[in-house]
C-alpha cells in the first residue's frame, strides 16, 4: 500500500493534480473538490453493482440458474469495477498525501481497532 500511495503522489505531482497547499482558501476549496470527486467515484462503484444486478435479473428471465447468472454478471463488471475502485484509491491517496498520512499505518492501526473492539452488532449464527 505504501508503494501505491507513493506512486499516486508522484503521478499527481506529474499531472499537477495535487491538492493545493498555497493558502487556506485554496486548500479548503481543493479538499472539498477532491472530496466531491471521491464521492463521485464511490457512486460509480454502485453503478457497476447496478449493472451486475440488472444483468443477473435479465439472465434469470432467460431461465439461467441464479448462481450462474450472478457469476456471469460479476465477471462482466469485474474489469470496470476494478477501475472504479482504483479511482477511489487515487482520491483517498491524494487526500492522505495532503495530510502526510501513511495509509499503511492508518489502515493496519484501524483494522486492529476493528478487530479488538467490543462488537455491538454481534451476528446471530445458527449452529
Ligand atoms: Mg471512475
Amino acid at each position: 500500500m505504501r508503494e501505491a500511495q507513493k506512486y499516486a503522489g508522484q503521478l499527481q505531482k506529474e499531472l499537477n493534480w495535487e491538492i493545493s497547499n498555497e493558502n487556506y482558501e485554496k486548500s479548503r476549496s481543493s479538499l472539498l473538490n477532491n472530496y466531491m470527486l471521491l464521492t463521485t467515484e464511490v457512486a460509480e462503484v454502485a453503478e457497476e453493482f447496478r449493472k451486475a444486478f440488472n444483468r443477473t435479473h435479465a439472465l434469470l428471465e432467460e431461465g439461467i440458474d441464479e448462481h450462474v447468472a450472478f457469476q456471469i454478471a460479476k465477471d462482466s463488471i469485474k474489469e470496470d469495477l476494478g477501475k472504479e475502485l482504483a479511482d477511489c484509491f487515487a482520491y483517498m491517496f491524494k487526500i492522505a498525501n495532503f495530510f502526510e498520512l501513511d495509509m499503511e499505518v492508518s489502515f493496519y492501526s484501524k483494522m486492529d481497532e476493528v478487530r479488538n473492539r467490543k462488537n455491538k452488532d454481534i451476528r446471530y449464527t445458527k449452529k
